[in-house]
């Protein structure tokens, strides 16, 4: 229906995570009508983000600087770790300016459906972390979906032994639902109300 190349530009749009064939074709015939400029600054900016954004070696959250902005800010409280499932979490609890701790981001959740196991995410290098005495408080912050809810566990376990206190966030956030989704106010007062696990 379409030539190789078009074909091929729209195999690359339909890769992107919420992006349906007819959205791809959308967008590919977007860029087709659209000046070379556009497309020369859509591919520079692809291959610049991959080039010069990597994670941090210490929370794992995005950054241009390793360690990132937040872990080198000696300023924010060493006693506390809010432990994460994705870089997007991150920017939605700093939204909220009442955090002043540390972060850790897994990359995901344990989900034996969809065969991710604890290895698979950063748990390990979490642990690694909390042989450092200054950490009192491991806040667990994974989303209230099964997935979420069994990480948190998994990882309450693990830390409980070694006599760091691990909190949960209380439920304002829905069940299933998604930090990065959630408002400002819910998500303060899910990390005041958070509970001893
Ligand atoms: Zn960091």
């Amino acid at each position: 229906m379409y030539s190789e190349t078009v074909q091929k530009l729209i195999n690359q749009f339909e890769r992107l995570p919420g992006i349906g064939h007819k959205t791809a074709v959308r967008l590919a015939f977007y860029i087709l009508e659209a000046p070379k400029e556009v497309a020369e600054d859509m591919a520079n900016a692809l291959v610049m983000a991959k080039e010069k954004v990597k994670f941090c070696s210490k929370c794992f959250n995005i950054t241009e600087n390793d360690p990132c902005d937040i872990c080198s800010n000696s300023n924010r409280d060493e006693s506390v770790i809010c432990v994460v499932e994705n870089v997007k979490d991150v920017l939605a609890m700093e939204k909220t300016h009442e955090y002043k701790g540390y972060y850790h981001v897994l990359h995901g959740s344990i989900s034996p459906m969809n065969n991710i196991t604890a290895g698979d995410i950063k748990i390990k290098e979490l642990l690694q972390r909390l042989s450092d005495d200054k950490i009192k408080e491991v806040i667990l912050a994974t989303n209230p979906t099964v997935e979420g809810e069994a990480t948190a566990m998994y990882i309450s376990r693990l830390i409980k032994p070694l006599g760091i206190t691990v909190t949960r966030i209380a439920h304002g956030i829905p069940v299933g639902g998604d930090l990065e989704y959630t408002d400002e106010i819910t998500l303060i007062k899910a990390l005041e109300g958070r509970r001893e696990m």
